[in-house]
């Protein structure tokens, strides 16, 4: 069964389909989502207002995501702005090294100790009009220079708890096991492989 996933993060398409190996479930991009305004108050508002618009497109199941990092010495920030916090007056995404080197400098005279933060990750799931929402979240501290080349976004500079190494140092074998996309994934899995495809035939 194939899924339109409502994203043009060709990292969280191949994190997403990792996730689902072996479900009979793939995922697919395709529609391009440039346009498309993310200005929801939340995760769960953005992945809708993606969903919805892949949905107009073509009127078939789709999942979307939206996800964040919230650092707690920055009330929360960048939370929902996370993929353009280094220009936050812009529409499109900003590069990673970007966002990451405007993080290190707020964060520049902040304890290790202190420097707390969780990813956070929404899933919709769109069904005929149906909407249904599944919620991950991973902790850990954002470290004071990058650290690893695999993963994308903030993962070189944040070291999940219990670990001594970033996300991208530990690689996806880690990473799809306790991130944040991991959970909230698993309760979409389970929706769809338990409830969804059985209740269909
Ligand atoms: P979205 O595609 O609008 O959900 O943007 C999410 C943004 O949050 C990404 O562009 C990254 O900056 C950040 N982010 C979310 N999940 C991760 C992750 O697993 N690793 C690194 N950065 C992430």
């Amino acid at each position: 069964m194939k899924i339109y996933l409502a994203t043009n993060n060709k990292g969280k398409i191949r994190e997403i389909n990792t996730l689902f190996k072996g479900t009979g479930i793939e995922f697919i991009g395709g529609v391009d989502l440039s346009s498309v305004v993310e200005d929801g108050n939340d995760y769960r508002d953005n992945a809708l207002i993606k969903a919805l618009f892949v949905y107009k497109h073509s009127s078939t199941y789709v999942v979307s995501e939206d996800s964040g990092l919230e650092v707690d010495a920055l009330d929360g920030a960048p939370g929902v702005h996370s993929a353009r916090y280094a220009d936050l007056l812009k529409a499109n995404n900003a590069a990673d090294i970007d966002n990451i080197a405007k993080l290190l400098t707020a964060l520049k005279d902040v304890p290790l100790e202190k420097r707390t933060a969780k990813y956070v990750s929404a899933f919709c799931f769109i069904d005929g009009g149906v909407e249904s929402f599944f919620m991950g979240e991973v902790h850990g501290k954002i470290i004071d220079a990058p650290r690893g080349t695999l993963g994308f976004g903030y993962d070189p500079i944040f070291v999940p708890d219990g670990y001594d190494r970033t996300f991208a140092e530990l690689g996806d074998e880690v990473k799809n096991k306790i991130s944040h996309r991991a959970v909230a994934s698993a309760k979409l899995r389970d929706f769809l492989v338990d409830k969804f495809l059985k209740r269909s035939g």
